[in-house]
């Protein structure tokens, strides 16, 4: 089933963020988060691709298992480096599996890498986009949105008017990069809009598990965080430990979670990290969505 049918007719949703684990050894406690996050009833769960110099070759394997575990599965997909054949021959793969659904991304090339975007069959995420829309039309496809503007764009406005047109280039959906100010998300909204975009656009919230993993998040996502948000966290752990980071962690995102579904968003994709325990605990403070 294409998600954005599923999106048409759900009340608001959770969706999760996986990432393959990079040893198989790990699989089998993947496998059993997945599971105790069927809890919260996840409308879909997404897999990545690579992300952040991770493995790609374990997520076609998972998001196929995930599909045969009964989950409604979009996995990431980059076209940087790609030609239109290995495309091609990836998407055959993920409809054997009965994956019906792509984050359709441009990625980013191995660090250090000196690309010659002109001599690429796909420049842009657009790109794969139209490719994808025009050759494999039954596939479900969702692009990335950026509430502080993806690092490589000139201007706030360019990154809108980049973002509209990969959306009207074909994509079903967007899903925002994490963001912790929920203003953020209502004015990217409006903004969209006021370009004429239509779809639903999903917002990304990460709680936070600890200070470095958060970290880590905002290193390699280059996202905002309100001042007044990190200094307390950074006081929850002098005072408290982990315990108390991902305590007032959990106290944020119920907060941002409510007031986004108050504000209208159609649902909430949190970027799990490959742990249950603390997604479980804020869903449950927030109830019923
Ligand atoms: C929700 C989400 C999930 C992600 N998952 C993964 C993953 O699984 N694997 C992974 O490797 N990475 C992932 N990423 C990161 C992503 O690959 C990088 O941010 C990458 O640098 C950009 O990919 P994109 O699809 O957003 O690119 P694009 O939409 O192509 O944009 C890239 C840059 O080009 C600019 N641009 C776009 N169109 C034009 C144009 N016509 N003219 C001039 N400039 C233009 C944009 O403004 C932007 O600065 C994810 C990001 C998000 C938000």
């Amino acid at each position: 089933m294409k998600i954005i049918d599923a999106i048409a007719q759900s009340a608001p949703f959770y969706s999760l963020e996986f990432f393959p684990p990079k040893e198989r050894t790990a699989w089998a406690d993947f496998f059993a988060v997945a599971e105790r996050l069927r809890a919260v009833n996840p409308l879909y769960c997404s897999v990545t691709y690579g992300a952040g110099g991770g493995v790609a070759a374990g997520t076609l394997e998972i998001a196929s298992r995930l599909t045969g575990l009964g989950f409604t599965v979009m996995n990431h997909l980059t076209c940087v480096g790609a030609t239109p054949e290995s495309i091609r021959a990836y998407l055959e793969k993920l409809g054997l599996a009965g994956v019906e659904n792509i984050l359709a991304l441009r990625g980013d090339p191995p660090a250090g890498e000196n690309i010659r975007w002109e001599d690429c069959p796909f420049t842009y995420a657009a790109d794969l986009v139209s490719f994808v829309r025009r050759e494999f039309p039954s596939f479900g496809i969702a692009v990335a949105a950026y509430l502080t503007p993806h690092p490589e764009s000139p201007s706030f406005a360019e990154d809108r008017l980049y973002t509209a047109m990969k959306i009207k280039a074909g994509s079903d959906f967007a899903v925002t990069q994490l963001f912790f100010d929920s203003r953020e998300y209502f004015e990217y909204v409006e903004q969209l809009r006021r370009l004429g975009v239509t779809k639903p656009i999903l917002p990304g919230v990460l709680p936070v598990q600890s200070m470095d993993l958060l970290r880590r998040v905002l290193r390699l996502s280059g996202c905002n965080i309100p001042a007044k948000l990190y200094l307390a966290l950074e006081e929850a752990d002098r005072k408290g430990g982990a315990e108390a980071v991902r305590e007032a962690g959990a106290v944020h995102a119920v907060e941002q979670i409510r007031q986004l579904i108050a504000g209208g968003a159609p649902g909430v994709h949190l970027y799990t990290l490959n742990r249950a325990e603390l997604c479980l605990r804020i869903a449950e403070q927030v109830g019923p969505l």
